[in-house]
């Protein structure tokens, strides 16, 4: 066991999916030629005036009271000062001391179903910088840097974290439970691959059972939650190791290599007051009309933790079925539609496993195939009723993503109806009558045998045998029981 304990904040950045940029009318794009969405203004040309887009604000709401913020009542922006090529004013648009949305908590639960609490520090309205990218070599060692002004000015939201977090997994699982909320929200495409969301991690360590923090750093830069959970893992071990040697961590900026699984320093962090913070002067605070909040309020959609619990509490589903069905909107509504039909344990079960599974093939997501909630429903009521057998039904869901048709116009279709017993019971005398060395193996006691005759019936039968039925006449005839 280790002696030491992870503290761990994380910092995240979501690119709001609005139509245009936070200050300007230009169009948001992603992929689009370089720098064809540019303007005066996302520019930096001298004289031009800066425009708050109500959008943006809106959603910056949203987030807000989707984490239990309290409302700024009146919020400001602040220029933070730093010269770098993606940044043609040489200051970003930023909120400092007084951001939109304080002081909140999320919760999120683990995948044994205990709830994992993280305070919520803030959530502020900024612009992103432009898009850099080195050409014939990373960063310093790159021939050539250019720039694509089309991201410069889109409207961000950095959430940040209290140091709340332990573990690498409960910093992991607290993020895409985060990214799921704020995907049902709808203000965001949430890509870490695109890059729509960035999240930094703040690591320190500590001995167990001690209260100071230690000396934190920040691992920035990663475009999965797999590689940022290994880099923080990589990163505490690191830290570990430097105290284990009597030595001090530094407080800096750290990378996480995947390939190499190294962390290098990238540079000594800044101090607040190295960006020389000061109100900007351009733009009116952010006043939200408390009708407007509480309206933005009553109208969230339902969010993936209280989906959770109904699904969990009301539903009969295990906290991993919920895990599963809340990973989209569209896969809950898909869910929510069938359960309405019919049992909901059943359907969860098809839904996630078997309609999944067999989706995976075409690359198809549920809610975009053939079948419909209302299909899934009919089939789980088919199997409670005897009609088709667990294998039956498997085929059955086949047809039906081929075809689109209702499970009872596929079963009569595919003629996979149950065999009633009395069919049965010539189809189970043959299959003993064949295999008298089987038969004496279950006479003998090797229960096991008894998969061989439920296997044979299935194939001859064509899978509408019920295994359960098969059993019960094998043994009949076998065993006179
Ligand atoms: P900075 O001044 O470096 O920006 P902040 O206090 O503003 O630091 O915190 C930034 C982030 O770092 C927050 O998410 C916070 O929870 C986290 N954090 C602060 N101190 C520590 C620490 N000692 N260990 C881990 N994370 C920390
Ligand atoms: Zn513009
Ligand atoms: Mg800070």
């Amino acid at each position: 066991m280790s002696e030491f304990e992870p503290v761990i904040g994380v910092e995240i950045h979501v690119q709001l999916s609005t139509n245009t940029k936070m200050f300007c009318g230009c169009e948001l794009s992603f992929g689009d030629p370089p720098n064809t969405h540019t303007c005066p203004v996302c520019l930096a040309h001298p004289g031009v005036l800066p425009v708050v887009n109500e959008e943006a604000v809106r959603r910056a709401l949203m987030i807000g009271l989707a984490l239990g913020c309290e409302i700024a009542p009146r919020s400001i922006f602040h220029r933070k000062n730093y010269f770098y090529p993606d940044l043609p004013k040489a200051y970003q648009v930023s909120q400092f001391d007084i951001p939109i949305c304080g002081r909140g908590e999320f919760v999120a639960i683990r995948e044994d179903g205990s709830e994992l609490r993280v305070g919520i520090t803030r959530a502020h309205l900024e612009e992103d910088a432009a898009k850099l990218t080195h050409l014939g070599g990373r960063r310093a060692g790159a021939e050539e840097s250019v720039v694509d002004f089309n991201r410069g000015g889109t409207p961000l939201v950095e959430i940040v974290t209290e140091p709340d977090l332990r573990s690498a997994s409960d910093a992991v699982t607290f993020l895409r439970q985060l990214r799921q909320t704020l995907l049902f929200l709808g203000v965001s495409d949430c890509s870490m691959e695109e890059g729509s969301m960035r999240a930094d991690a703040n690591v320190s360590i500590r001995p167990v059972g001690t209260h100071e923090f230690g000396t934190k750093t920040e691992l920035k830069n990663m475009n999965s939650f797999r590689f940022l959970e290994r880099g923080m893992d990589a990163e505490i071990a690191r830290q570990e190791e430097i105290l284990r040697d009597g030595g001090r961590v530094s407080q800096e900026t750290v990378h996480y290599e995947p390939e190499t699984g190294h962390i290098t320093s990238l540079r000594s962090k800044e101090e607040s007051h190295d960006y020389r913070y000061f109100p900007e002067p351009d733009l009116v605070p952010v006043a939200p009309d408390p009708a407007w909040v509480d309206q933005l309020r009553d109208d969230l959609p339902e969010l993936p933790l209280s989906l959770r619990r109904r699904m969990v509490d009301d539903m009969g589903l295990s906290a991993e079925d919920a895990l599963v069905l809340t990973e989209s909107p569209e896969l809950v509504a898909y869910f929510m539609e069938a359960a309405a039909l019919a049992d909901p344990k059943a359907c969860a079960n098809w839904i996630r496993g078997e309609l999944r599974a067999q989706l995976r093939e075409a690359g198809t997501e549920p809610w975009e195939s053939k079948v419909t909630p209302a299909h899934v429903a009919a089939l789980v009521d088919l199997l409670a009723i005897g009609t088709v057998s667990v294998p039956a039904a498997k085929e059955v869901l086949a047809g039906m993503i081929e075809t689109g048709d209702e499970p009872a116009a596929v079963v009569e279709a595919k003629g996979l109806a149950q065999m009633d017993e009395s069919d049965l019971a010539g189809v189970i005398a043959a299959i003993v009558e064949a295999n008298p060395d089987q038969a004496q193996q279950l006479r003998d006691g090797k229960d096991k045998v008894m998969g061989f005759f439920v296997g044979q019936a299935m194939k001859q039968t064509g899978g509408r045998a019920d295994p359960q039925a098969v059993q019960k006449l094998v043994r009949e005839l076998v065993l006179g029981s």
